[in-house]
């Protein structure tokens, strides 16, 4: 089978889609087929899963064009009328070689399974890269009022930490030296399993398999525990930045969206983290232009985030979901108003973002080259600084150390530490 997976969405769906990859690959059946993982977080998200169908199915008219995932339940319609031949849904995602050689005798709609447990999902990730992902935990109860990917994600299920373990194991001999760990929600991992380990349980099981670094996709504020803090502060292969999706500095906001944490409560872990944790930096998920933000809520949002003096900041309109709580709330934000919140709050980011870097100069940091050209590298930092990495020896897919020196032209520029002359 000549297949082809493409990728919409989080790094849970990347890990999935390189799964699904690995297990098509086995399969030997003549059939083109070209596999959408589809994202539904947004509005934008959907249209582009649909765009990426009918694309498709321009270039390769008698291709299977199978569309997958979180974009599936309620879009039906608009992903046939794209193209799209075959249509299948989270819980059966894993299932997906079995389904397609359903269908390509005919036989569709047969052996809806029940969701697979993450212990049977297990990558090899034979083909090296700079940063593997590895999925540890799927589903969320948790019910924000603006999302519909706990919808459709499934219940709670976390990959015991034995079978992490084992799959960390196989990533690092297959040459990958940093690890991400992705889930639909960490800070609820375990919570499914009868002996309920935590996030720190996982980790030290992690923690066994040598030569990787491991870094958290993104962490919610009420997950980030004292404990975890304090594992950070003395484990550095740890990486010690962490991705808060804080979404508003309004407490009202907060309470209408549904997220379980206060401002001060967000800001408070944040500064234990920072206080605790040696290099630590922080990211953070805004939305602006929920249903009833007010210039006095955006403000407050400024605030909190300049309190956070995050790295990066990756800004979200709202966007109204089908089967949302939300998309029935009113005060509605003009579009053109959400879009000067977002601009405004996007120039903020790279000015606190500069400083953020700038707080770094001197330091000596390990890189993960992810690019290469002559004596020039460039890659992330364990703390997720983007460093030009100057010096000979630097190769792609190992992390080198690097004394951070200058910004120049927005960037940090970092130069090889030579391990000899420091003996
Ligand atoms: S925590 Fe909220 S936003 Fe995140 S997946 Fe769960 S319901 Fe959605």
């Amino acid at each position: 089978m000549s297949v082809t997976v493409h990728t919409l969405g989080c790094r849970v769906n990347q890990y999935e889609s390189q799964l699904l990859a690995e297990k098509l690959q086995a399969v030997s059946d003549q059939a083109l087929v070209h596999v959408v993982n589809t994202c539904t977080v947004t509005a934008l998200a959907d249209r582009k899963s649909r765009q990426l169908v009918s694309r498709l199915r321009r270039e390769h008219p008698t291709a299977l064009i199978v569309a997958v995932g979180c974009g599936v339940r309620g879009g039906e319609e608009r992903l046939r009328a794209a193209g799209a031949d075959l249509l299948v849904e989270n819980r059966d995602k894993m299932r997906l070689v079995e389904v397609i050689e359903l269908f390509l005798q005919g036989r569709t709609g047969e052996g809806n399974g029940g969701w697979a447990t993450l212990d049977e999902e297990r990558l090899s990730g034979a083909e090296p890269r700079v940063r593997a992902v590895l999925k540890v935990q799927d589903g969320c109860t948790v019910g924000c009022t603006f999302c519909r990917t706990w919808q459709v994600r499934g219940p709670l299920r976390s990959k015991t930490p034995q079978a992490a373990r084992a799959e960390a194991e196989s990533l690092a001999r297959a040459g990958h030296r940093e690890i991400v760990l992705a889930g639909v929600n960490l800070a609820q991992y375990g919570e499914d399993l009868p002996s309920r380990p935590s996030l720190i349980d996982l980790l030290e099981a992690l923690l066994e398999v040598g030569g990787v670094r491991y870094r958290l996709s993104s962490l919610s504020p009420d997950g980030l525990t004292d404990g975890l803090i304090a594992l950070f502060a003395w484990e550095r292969r740890l990486c010690p930045y962490l991705h808060l999706p804080l979404q508003s500095g309004d407490d009202a906001i907060l309470e209408r969206m549904g997220r379980p944490y206060t401002v001060a409560e967000c800001l408070d872990r944040a500064r234990a983290f920072r206080s605790a944790v040696p290099g630590a930096t922080l990211g953070a998920d805004v939305m602006v232009g929920f249903p009833g933000e007010d210039e006095a809520a955006f403000a407050r949002t400024v605030d909190a985030l300049a309190a956070l003096d995050p790295l990066n900041v990756h800004v979200f309109r709202f966007s109204p979901r089908p089967g949302t709580a939300a998309a029935r709330m009113t005060p509605r934000v003009p579009p053109r108003e959400a879009a000067r919140r977002a601009a405004r709050l996007a120039a903020l980011a790279d000015g606190w973002s500069e400083a953020a870097q700038e707080r770094f100069l001197g330091a000596e940091v390990g890189v993960a080259v992810e690019e290469k050209q002559g004596h020039l590298a460039w890659g992330r930092s364990e703390n997720y600084l983007w460093v030009e990495v100057r010096g000979r020896g630097a190769t792609r897919g190992t992390i080198v150390p690097a004394r951070l020196v200058e910004r120049a032209d927005g960037r940090l520029v970092g130069v090889m530490v030579d391990r000899t002359e420091n003996g």
